[in-house]
């Protein structure tokens, strides 16, 4: 059950009726919007104060993230907002591998119109024999990127140990499909405070991720930015299957805005961009997309990254799709 509190009124006797009931309650303040979430619902359910503004019986496992009590969240990275009526191209290599390489993609992906930065430090990969990622200095080359190009950056959290480190550098945090249930690590993110965003896992029901984006929630953290990268189906012929089912129907259930990554589901470059077109005219309101200067010769995920020249045609007709659907880019 939520309870949505009046602006400052005074909750103390409140508190003590949610106490009395021995419900299990944690306080949460969103935007500074208090809310106070209890279960199980039953133990609450009669509970009547002056400073409830509203009571919501959610129906679903997840409840701050549900849209039962609240339209729309955007999400401002840095200046950049997600959720509005722009769409947000974050793009750049999957993995950081060196500062020329890093500042020619970004600077590339601005000219054409990206607003986001991506690029992984720390990468969680399949086998331990492959590149892991250049780590604390990816995060250096990373922030000078920044500083030159000026664009905010996305970069992968992997582990608790490391979100105050990533953090400093990260101006959105990333939970990879790997680790999206990953409890300790969403309750660390958070905490933190910074943006996250919250990759779906390959394995995921749509309910069970959006309660993965309830673990940041009940840290007092609302900004957050889902993100479908396919799924695992019986059909191997692609790298995994994006669900745009599944990315329309979490659309319904929360206030959360929404990204794709086209990338990963298509394993191989010439499906990104007909995936980024669809996931744009379904209504995504952010694309995560790989780009590198040279794709034959990245470390990770080669077959699937895409040249400056392809992300640039991308980028063309994306414009005339979200004008198709009443947005920009
Ligand atoms: C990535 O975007 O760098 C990545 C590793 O993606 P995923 O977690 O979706 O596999
Ligand atoms: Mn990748």
């Amino acid at each position: 059950m939520l309870f949505i509190l009046k602006d400052n009124a005074d909750t103390s006797q409140f508190i003590e009726k949610i106490k009395m009931s021995s419900a299990s309650y944690k306080y949460v303040d969103l935007d500074g919007r208090r809310v106070v979430v209890a279960w199980p619902d039953k133990y609450v359910e009669g509970i009547a104060d002056e400073s409830i503004a509203m009571k919501v019986k959610v129906q679903t496992p997840f409840q701050l993230a549900s849209k039962t009590w609240r339209d729309k969240t955007v999400v401002n990275v840095d200046g950049v907002e997600i959720g509005s009526r722009k769409v947000v191209v974050a793009a750049g290599p999957c993995a950081v591998e060196d500062e020329s390489s890093v500042i020619e993609v970004a600077k590339a992906v601005k000219r054409v119109g990206a607003s986001m930065l991506r690029g992984g430090a720390f990468k969680p990969r399949t086998s331990p024999y492959t590149f892991q990622g250049l780590g604390i200095k990816g995060l250096e080359i990373l922030k000078k990127a920044k500083e030159a190009i000026g664009l905010p950056i996305v970069t992968e959290v992997l582990d608790t140990r490391n979100v105050t480190l990533v953090a400093s550098y990260a101006d959105m945090l990333q939970i990879g499909a790997r680790n999206a249930q990953n409890f300790a690590l969403l309750k660390e993110v958070g905490k933190s405070g910074k943006a996250v965003l919250l990759k779906r896992g390959m394995w995921m029901t749509v309910d069970e991720w959006l309660s993965s984006a309830e673990y940041i929630l009940l840290e007092g953290n609302s900004k957050i930015v889902l993100c479908e990268r396919g799924i695992r189906t019986f059909e191997r012929a692609t790298r995994f299957t994006l669900d745009i089912t599944g990315m329309v129907y979490a659309k319904t259930q929360t206030h959360l805005p929404i990204a794709v990554d086209p990338s990963h589901p298509a394993g191989r470059r010439d499906l990104v961009e007909p995936l980024a077109l669809a996931s744009i005219a379904a209504g995504a309101d952010m694309l995560l997309i790989e780009v590198h200067n040279n794709p034959e010769k990245a470390l990770s995920d080669s077959e699937q990254q895409l040249t400056v020249k392809e992300f640039e045609k991308l980028m063309e007709r994306l414009k005339l799709i979200a004008e198709a659907v009443g947005r920009t880019i």
